[in-house]
């Protein structure tokens, strides 16, 4: 069970947040503009980094407020980054 520090609220359950994927891929800034690979990478293929990988998270089930983390996917040590919030 992993306890995710929601800057908000505070160490929390995971099982209050839903998991949003990779943060450290970027949107292309003109989607029309990139080829259809590049497109569907952006929304299909994660990269699946092993170690230290930023991750977006939705703590859906408390504050409702999106947030970024830096969680080693082998240890599943979680390192606070202050980073994107909405
Ligand atoms: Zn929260």
């Amino acid at each position: 069970m992993l306890l995710i520090p929601c800057p908000w609220c505070g160490a929390c359950n995971e099982n209050e947040f839903i998991c949003g994927g990779e943060s450290d891929r970027k949107r292309p800034t003109d989607p029309a503009a990139v080829d259809d690979k590049t497109w569907t990478d952006y929304l299909y293929n994660s990269t699946n980094h092993k170690g230290m990988t930023g991750e977006w998270w939705w703590h859906v089930h408390g504050c409702g407020k999106w947030f970024t983390i830096r969680r080693d996917t082998v240890t599943h040590c979680i390192e606070s980054a202050p980073g994107d919030q909405t």
